[in-house]
C-alpha cells in the first residue's frame, strides 16, 4: 500500500493515547465515533487539505467535501488513491466499508455508496480524526 517516500507510523497504543486528545485516541485507535453535528468539521467551509490527526497524512481536499446533512464530515472522494484503505466492517450488526489512514491505520469513518457523483461515493469521517491546513 505504499505511496511515494511517505513510510508507515507505527506506534504503540500507550504512546498513542499520549499523543492524542481523548476524543481522537478513542476514534482513530479504537474505532470510535463521534456523536453526529459534534464535530468541528460539520460545517466548515474553508478551502485546504484534511490531514490524518494522528500521522499528518493529506487525506481529503476541500474541493471533494459535501453537505450530506448526515453530522459528519463528508467528501466524495479521498485526495488520492493510496491514502486511505478500505475494509469491510461487521461490528454493530451491520455491513459496512471502514475507512483507515494507509499510513497509520488510523479509524477515520466509513465510505458509503450513497454519495454525489462524480464517484457517487460518501466517505463519512470523523472531524476528530481530522487536522485542517488551509490553502
Ligand atoms: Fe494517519
Amino acid at each position: 500500500m505504499g505511496h511515494g517516500s511517505d513510510e508507515r507510523v507505527e506506534r504503540s497504543d500507550e504512546e498513542w493515547r499520549q499523543a492524542l486528545s481523548p476524543d481522537a485516541y478513542r476514534v482513530t485507535r479504537h474505532a470510535g465515533t463521534e456523536a453526529p453535528f459534534s464535530g468541528e468539521f460539520v460545517e466548515h467551509r474553508e478551502t485546504g487539505v484534511y490531514r490524518c490527526i494522528c500521522c499528518g497524512n493529506e487525506l481529503f481536499r476541500s474541493d471533494t467535501k459535501f453537505d450530506a446533512h448526515c453530522g459528519w464530515p463528508s467528501f466524495f472522494s479521498a485526495l488520492a488513491g493510496d491514502r486511505v484503505v478500505e475494509r469491510r466492517d461487521t461490528s454493530h450488526g451491520m455491513v459496512r466499508t471502514e475507512v483507515v489512514c494507509a499510513r497509520c491505520d488510523a479509524h477515520l469513518g466509513h465510505v458509503f455508496d450513497d454519495g454525489p457523483e462524480p464517484t457517487g461515493l460518501r466517505y463519512c469521517i470523523n472531524s476528530v480524526s481530522l487536522s485542517f491546513e488551509p490553502s
